[in-house]
């Protein structure tokens, strides 16, 4: 790992942390990134490509790949490293699972990513919107593989969950974020284990759903703390690990303990793949939803020849 390199300001103060050369990335300007964002405005969407200030954004939308994000821009939590504004959501748009499945269609979408705000507000903490949506999508896109990264649904995990999987998502992602320790301090809303007994009742109720979860990097962890992470999550058979470099996305929010090398992002990467993950997606820039449509395909084919392995055995 790299201790973080603060510059000094004129008056001898750190004044912001400089980035290594690895976290750089292309400034979003072309065609295709404009295309997108006028889309997603005329739809009315929302993107967590913009509102968590992802460092992707230039080469994704480039690609018309953007993360679409519904039940508004406004999260009922405060997590210490999230972009994302909080306050009081405002009402649920009727209209936005057409919107989506509208957004995948002029794409020309073969998989799409869905997320959500948290909405502790809502009896059902956004649920039914999730299932609104990939019903959308169906209809109006049945070829498109659909991957849902929902929040934790706190306090009614179980029925929200079930809703969930009865609507057949073809990836269901929960991020788990951080090693258990640092929760109080970078994810106080959140319980580790309930996310963890979310991603396996998943599993259990559709073992054919692709489950996905993933962690920031660089927030203090220890190397043991994420190989525990690992087991916990092949504890729950979550297919699909990705692990991505955790960036301050403005000086209110918790700062990088250190930037993870690129060499021990392989490293980690190398330890998950004997742990038994389907799919290993670990970098400096991997996000959830990073380059997911590849991942997808790479993680179908390689369930399909495990099944081929067993059934010759
Ligand atoms: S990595 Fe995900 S959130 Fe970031 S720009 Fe790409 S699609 Fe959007």
């Amino acid at each position: 790992m790299n201790e973080v390199t603060p510059i000094e300001s004129p008056e001898g103060r750190p004044a912001r942390v400089r980035k290594p050369d690895w976290i750089r990335v292309r400034a979003p300007t072309s065609k295709g990134f404009n295309e997108t964002r006028k889309l997603m405005r005329d739809l009315n969407l929302n993107t967590v490509c913009e509102e968590a200030a992802c460092p992707n954004i230039g080469e994704c939308w480039t690609k018309k790949h953007a993360t679409v994000m519904i039940l508004g821009d406004v999260c009922t939590r405060a997590c210490a490293f999230c972009n994302v504004k909080t306050g009081m959501p405002r009402i649920v748009d009727t209209k936005e699972p057409q919107h989506v499945a509208d957004a995948a269609a002029q794409m020309g979408l073969e998989h799409i990513v869905i997320t959500s705000v948290d909405r502790d507000d809502l009896a059902d903490g956004g649920a039914s919107q999730f299932v609104k949506v990939i019903e959308a999508l169906r209809r109006t896109t049945p070829k498109t593989t659909i991957e849902i990264l929902t929040p934790d649904f706190r306090n009614k995990h179980e029925a929200a969950v079930e809703a969930i999987v009865t609507a057949r998502p073809d990836v269901y992602n929960h991020n788990l974020e951080t090693v258990p320790r640092l929760y109080p301090t970078i994810r106080p809303g959140a319980r580790y284990y309930a996310s963890l007994r979310l991603l396996e009742m998943v599993k259990r109720l559709d073992p054919s759903i692709f489950t996905k979860s993933g962690i920031m990097l660089g927030l203090g962890e220890e190397r043991l703390e994420v190989h525990q992470v690992m087991d916990d999550m092949r504890s729950a058979d979550v297919d699909f690990l990705t692990m991505g470099q955790y960036l301050q996305p403005t000086p209110r929010h918790t700062k990088v303990i250190d930037f993870v090398t690129p060499k021990a992002f392989d490293a980690y990467a190398a330890i998950a793949r004997a742990k038994g993950f389907l799919q290993v997606a670990s970098s400096p820039l991997t996000r959830s939803s990073y380059h997911a449509g590849e991942d997808f395909a790479q993680m179908r084919a390689a369930r399909e020849a495990k099944l081929a392995r067993q059934a010759a055995r």
